[in-house]
């Protein structure tokens, strides 16, 4: 079950944290991991990790938020493997800022990372999927895309648009044997969550019914399953992993 042997994966934001684990996930199942993210040294090492255990993945340095790189990074991993079955856009950054002091830059950088970068990737591997009439799209957003975050607007804005553009794509591939989902991610033990405050932090941990904080293999087993032939009749979905938290 959940084998992915033979399969080609591009993972996104694999230089660390959740697209770290994602990347080992994948590659222990089978795949070849194609990792990808802006630290060349950060990817290159991870690759060498997966190799040596006997894994298959090459690193692939490109900035998502540039369209003509990543389309760039998309076709040479075509001439190099012959096709794309797995696209994970798992690269995300934040920006925090409250609506009145948010910068231009601050709503313009994220969303053309979390949201551009998304659209570049999936335009970029579609026609590969549709020829070979098989693909999964795995798009990691965040709760707070469903729920909202005050000071969060930009980030909350380019996940919620994460949600409308993958159920829409999967609208148009589903007859090809193409699944688009979405994974929201509640608090996962990252980088990016590292610099909460510890009452921030407390009061968090309060509103999760399974009282833990999420760790980067519950995205990476959840990114799995939706990347497996056994998946095959799902699409267009958001599958919150979060310990509950948005059901209280
Ligand atoms: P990290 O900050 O630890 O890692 C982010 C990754 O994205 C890094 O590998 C970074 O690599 C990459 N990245 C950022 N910008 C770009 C870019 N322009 N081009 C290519 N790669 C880029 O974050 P997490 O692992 O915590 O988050 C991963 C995803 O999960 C994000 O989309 C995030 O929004 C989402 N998420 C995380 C949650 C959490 O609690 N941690 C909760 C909900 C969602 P590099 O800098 O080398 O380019």
């Amino acid at each position: 079950m959940f084998e992915l042997n033979g399969k080609i994966a591009i993972v996104t934001g694999a230089s660390q944290g959740i697209g770290h684990k994602i990347s080992h996930t994948l590659a222990k199942s089978g795949a070849t991991v194609i990792c990808v993210a802006r630290s060349a040294k950060k990817i290159e090492a991870l690759a060498k990790e997966i190799n040596g255990n006997g894994g298959s993945a090459i690193a692939m340095p490109c900035d998502v938020s540039d369209q003509t790189e990543f389309i760039r990074t998309v076709d040479s991993v075509i001439k190099q493997f012959g096709k794309i079955d797995i696209l994970v856009n798992n690269a995300g950054i934040t920006r925090d800022s409250l609506l009145m002091r948010m910068k231009k830059n601050q709503w313009d950088e994220v969303l053309e990372t979390n949201l551009s970068g998304t659209f570049y990737g999936m335009q970029s591997v579609i026609k590969t999927m549709m020829k070979n009439k098989f693909g999964r799209i795995i798009n990691i957003t965040s709760i707070v895309g469903l729920t909202g975050n005050a000071g969060q607007s930009n980030y909350a804005a380019s996940k919620a648009g994460l949600i409308g553009l993958t159920q829409s794509i999967a609208k148009e591939v589903g007859s090809r044997g193409i699944t688009v989902n979405c994974i929201a991610p509640g608090w996962i033990d990252t980088e990016m969550t590292s610099d909460l405050p510890i009452n921030s932090k407390t009061s968090l941990l309060d509103m999760i019914p399974l009282k833990r904080i999420g760790k980067p293999e519950d995205i990476a087993y959840t990114v799995l399953f939706l990347a497996s032939n056994e998946a095959s009749y799902i699409t267009g979905q958001t599958i919150t992993v979060d310990g509950g938290r948005v059901i209280n």
